[in-house]
């Protein structure tokens, strides 16, 4: 049964002192992004990706889209500074009182640092944020195939992929029609920079969140549903939704 606003109720908010903190690591092509979908559909708070928010900035050619335009197209990290704050305007915003999806971000354990103090300044007395950290694990076998067919839609960001996710017509958006395009960064050789790199980095992240008992691991092989019920239960628990009369919507 698909949920409605009614239906939720998260047993925190800004007054009671913390806010739910998602944190999606995984590598690129790990499905962070398909099953931010349903989560976000299913929790109702809003997923920040720093990739789309950067992306955005150089579709828009915008200052800081020129800026991080070659860093992006060589799969190379943007400074820590720079993203933080970009970050820290977003989740700034109403929608994310409650709560927030962080996919991309944290991608060191200086941004992992930096998020813990920044979170803990937002805290309204003695309750922490503490962000429930969960990992999709895939096979790099397995990720250099669902990338290589990747494809992307311009207008609404929404990601097709030949293996999980095919669009209805070929090459074009099911949502608004648009023209898909292969990412500069989802290329061949990108990819295989910007797996090596996640390995590299991926490890102290674990290691600091794993102090703090936060870090769950789910199976990202399986049927996209499959990790969705599994994903929502976790968080379900984690966050302690009442209700259990929800699906998958
Ligand atoms: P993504 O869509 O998460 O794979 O991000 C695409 C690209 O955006 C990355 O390869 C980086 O160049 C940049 N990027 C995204 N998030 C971050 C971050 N947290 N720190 C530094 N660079 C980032």
């Amino acid at each position: 049964m698909a949920g409605t606003e009614s239906e939720f109720h998260i047993k925190c908010d800004r007054s009671a002192g913390s806010q739910k903190v998602l944190i999606l690591l995984g590598p690129p092509g790990a499905g962070k992004g398909t099953q931010s979908e349903t989560l976000v559909k299913n929790l109702k708070v809003p997923h920040i990706s720093t990739g789309d928010i950067l992306r955005d900035h150089i579709r828009r050619e915008t200052a800081l889209g020129k800026q991080v335009k070659e860093t992006l197209d060589r799969g190379g990290l943007v400074s820590d500074d720079l993203v933080l704050n970009m970050l820290a305007e977003r989740v700034g915003a109403a929608d994310c009182a409650i709560g927030f999806i962080l996919d991309g971000f944290p991608r060191t354990l200086e941004q992992a640092e930096l998020l813990d103090a920044f979170l803990a300044k937002r805290d309204v007395g003695e309750q922490r944020s503490l962000p429930l950290v969960i990992r999709l694990k895939v096979e790099a076998e397995t990720l250099l195939r669902r990338l290589g067919g990747r494809q992307v839609c311009p207008a609404c960001h929404v990601i097709y992929s030949a293996e999980l996710r095919p669009p209805m017509v070929d090459g074009l958006c099911d949502m608004d029609e648009s023209g898909l395009i292969t990412r500069e960064d989802d290329k061949k050789e990108t990819i295989l920079r910007r797996l090596k790199l996640y390995e590299e980095q991926i490890a102290p992240i674990i290691g600091h969140y794993s102090k703090s008992g936060s870090v769950m691991d789910v199976n990202g092989e399986r049927p996209v549903e499959e990790i969705s019920k599994e994903l929502l239960s976790i968080v379900r628990n984690a966050w302690r939704i009442e209700n259990a009369e929800y699906g998958l919507s």
